[in-house]
């Protein structure tokens, strides 16, 4: 019986991963970027899948998304993107390499390892060379480096930064200049450390775009879920969001669909119901112009999105109830989909809520 299901395919993940990489140098690290459960899949799955293929790091944003990596007993390195200060004892016990990336956190962090007589603890260290989101700015870099340089405990495995618009080529210049400021500081902070850490800046669209930006290591996220085909087409998606018609509902002439009568039938019209919903992570923005596909055709979500169910037109379809519905495949994957209502994969994926079922294929 088929139900509603988020199809994972390692096997295009797995041809994403090598795609990414024969883009890179040899010696080039990859971190694959995990974080918000794998976009939306199955952090576990994929980061096994990727160890088999010889991924070098993983990048979640927080502590608890490590610690899940830990307990399903993976022991490749974990850069926490956004420690929070709760978190440090997490970090510590599961061998998390968390981001410095404020004097708030760094201050508790060198705390917390004074107290504990934590004697060496690695870390990473985040620059904020212009998104102005998240990490030390050019005028605070020295001050915080002072400060894990005289706490003596803290190793710097890695210096990063972030990209603002690597995917927006007409943001050219503004992305040099973002790479020159992190050679700039990052030259600054060698000269002060007796070792030497890792570089890295690049996510998907950088690694695609700027190749001068690949430094020591790269942390691609969407671009292994198969979700940048705007800039590189071999990609193939990962994920595929499959439901079907539960009940179709023979409406007339002037009759209204749904919630707050935002659809009004200018004829008499089949309609298909969806057993997916908000609550499932199919936003409400998807009531104005969302699309899925049945029996290989194009079908319009009309009326608004409910919590548990939305409803297509199925004008011209020759469906019934137990067909199957896409909402998003191989053929017209994420990516297109967000783009129907004006918002981005990386958002539809994440709001994928846990009540849909997960199906690793391949
Ligand atoms: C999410 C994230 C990435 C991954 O970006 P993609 O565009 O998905 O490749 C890389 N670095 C940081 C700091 C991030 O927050």
């Amino acid at each position: 019986m088929k139900k509603t299901v988020l199809e994972i395919d390692l096997k295009a993940l797995e041809h994403n991963f090598t795609l990414i990489a024969s883009k890179l140098k040899p010696e080039t690290k990859f971190m694959a970027v995990v974080k918000a459960n794998g976009y939306g899949s199955d952090s576990v799955a994929v980061a096994k899948k990727l160890i088999s293929l010889g991924v070098d790091y993983f990048a979640v944003a927080f502590a608890d998304e490590g610690v899940r990596l830990r307990e399903s007993g993976i022991k490749t390195p974990i850069l926490v993107l956004l420690p929070q200060v709760e978190s440090i004892k997490k970090i510590i016990k599961y061998k998390l390499e968390p981001s410095l990336y404020s004097f708030y956190f760094l201050e508790k962090f060198i705390s917390f390892l004074d107290l504990n007589s934590i004697d060496s603890f690695d870390c990473h260290f985040k620059i904020n060379s212009g998104l102005n989101r998240v990490g030390f700015n050019d005028g605070q870099v020295k001050k915080a480096i002072k400060k894990i340089i005289s706490s003596g405990k803290i190793k710097l495995l890695s210096l990063y930064s972030h990209l603002a618009a690597s995917e927006d080529l007409n943001e050219r210049n503004f992305t040099i200049s973002q790479i020159n400021l992190f050679k700039k500081i990052t030259s600054h902070i060698k000269s002060k450390l007796t070792y030497t850490p890792l570089l890295h800046m690049s996510n998907t669209s950088g690694i695609l775009n700027y190749p001068e930006c690949e430094f020591d290591m790269v942390r691609a996220g969407i671009g292994i879920y198969g979700c940048s085909n705007m800039l590189i087409k071999e990609l193939k998606a990962v994920h595929s969001l499959k439901s079907i018609i539960s009940q179709v509902i023979e409406a007339r002439e002037g009759d209204s669909i749904g919630y707050n009568r935002s659809f009004i039938c200018k004829e008499d019209t089949k309609i298909g119901v969806v057993p997916l919903g908000h609550a499932d992570g199919i936003s409400r923005e998807f009531s104005k112009n969302g699309q899925v596909y049945i029996m290989g055709k194009k079908s319009n979500i009309i009326g608004n999105i409910c919590m548990d169910v939305f409803m297509v037109n199925l004008k011209g379809i020759d469906a019934a109830e137990g067909d199957e519905v896409i909402l998003f495949d191989k053929q017209n994957n994420a990516e297109n989909f967000a783009l129907t209502v004006g918002t981005i994969s990386y958002e539809v994926l994440t709001n994928l809520s846990s009540r849909i079922e997960r199906k690793i294929i391949n």
